[in-house]
């Protein structure tokens, strides 16, 4: 397929160009409030360290928008390390001066991967956080092909009854995009699978097993009138198949991806802030399903990007309407520009920026 063979040839040229991490330089912490499922609460994050998304590292070359393997070791890491690292950034943070917290680990790739986390080091992991004595919320990710029965009864043997919730990157309910665009490897059906697995589990063994899907904001070749529309059409399939909680993810530019190969050619610009504002008081006007919108990159070169006047003021407000899920409501001149460009893109189907609207 033409999609994989060029994300193959680009992530190639990028570890090429950089060298993998150690395992030291993968793992980071921070501490914050956050949205957890009693609250806002604190939590603590954490980037375990591991080889990297094994669908990176694979023939498929990874998603066209991802560069999180280029972060990683690219080989296995033996569990003595792995858990010094944990240990060392869990001792870092005051976490039991609190009553409950929430811990979010990313795995750059997939936490129920065992090739990734391997299963001593991941069992090892959830026992420590159990007997912290105050994390009721457990947060992972992984892609849809490693959420089997066998490894949900693994870990919550270990959890008993703590919330642990899995976040799978949908991206988006089109196949077509997912696939084509994203070359994300995966369908909605194989998305769909994974989530009644899970509300299966939680029904018959009683776990307190939740799910969120990733909604990934403006991939490559969809327009900005597109990218706004696929991603509350996304919405509103998580929320008629029962999904927990959505993440909306607006593209940024990582280095060695297929993105940053359009956007240097000129054929790609991230979304406006006023297309992800548009989404999240959407879904929050029509949907009762909690929703987070990602502001990572906003404002800067290669992320979100509205006006020098609104940037920095809009992604305040959203990090902080992310803890209440109220609206966003917000003016700035250059929403003028944004609505010319969302009702004019498609004139000319172009996935960039219109400066100049043709007048005649
Ligand atoms: S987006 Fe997820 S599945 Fe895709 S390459 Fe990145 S970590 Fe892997
Ligand atoms: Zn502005």
């Amino acid at each position: 397929m033409e999609i994989e063979n060029l994300t193959k040839d680009i992530r190639a040229r990028a570890f090429e160009k950089k060298d993998p991490k150690t395992p030291e330089q993968v793992g980071a912490s921070w501490y914050n409030d956050d949205l957890t499922y009693e609250g806002i609460s604190k939590t603590l994050f954490m980037i375990l360290p591991t080889p990297g998304c094994s669908w990176a590292l694979g023939d498929s070359g990874g998603c066209t928008m991802c560069s999180y393997v280029s972060d990683c070791t690219l080989e296995p890491i033996d569990t003595e390390t792995i858990l010094r690292i944990f240990n060392d950034h869990l001792s870092r943070h005051p976490i039991n001066e609190e009553d409950k917290i929430s811990v979010k680990l990313f795995a750059s790739g997939s936490f129920l991967n065992p090739y990734e986390l391997p299963k001593d080091a991941r069992d090892e992991i959830l026992k420590t956080l159990v007997n912290l004595g105050n994390v009721t919320e457990i947060i992972v990710e992984s892609r849809p092909e490693y959420v089997k029965e066998e490894y949900l009864d693994e870990i919550f043997e270990i959890i008993g009854d703590t919330l642990f919730e899995v976040s799978i990157g949908l991206e988006t309910s089109n196949d077509y995009t997912r696939l084509k665009k994203i070359n994300k490897g995966f369908t909605r059906d194989d998305f769909e699978n994974a989530t009644k697995l899970m509300q299966h589990q939680r029904k018959t063994k009683g776990y307190n097993l939740k799910t969120k899907a990733y909604i990934f904001v403006k991939p490559i070749l969809v327009s900005e009138k597109q990218a706004i529309t696929e991603a509350i059409e996304t919405a509103e399939y998580c929320d008629s198949i029962n999904v927990d909680r959505l993440s909306f993810c607006p593209a940024t530019i990582h280095g060695g991806t297929v993105i940053e190969r359009l956007w240097r050619k000129g054929a790609y610009q991230p979304p406006w802030i006023w297309s992800c504002v548009e989404i999240i008081n959407t879904v929050r006007d029509e949907l009762s399903i909690p929703a987070l919108l990602d502001t990572s990159g906003f404002g800067s070169r290669r992320g979100p990007y509205n006006c020098k006047k609104c940037n920095k003021d809009l992604k305040q407000i959203i990090i902080a309407n992310n803890l209440t899920q109220n609206k966003i409501e917000y003016e700035c001149e250059c929403k003028n520009e944004w609505l010319a460009e969302i009702n004019n893109s498609d004139m000319n189907n172009s996935t960039v920026k219109v400066k100049h609207i043709p007048l005649y």
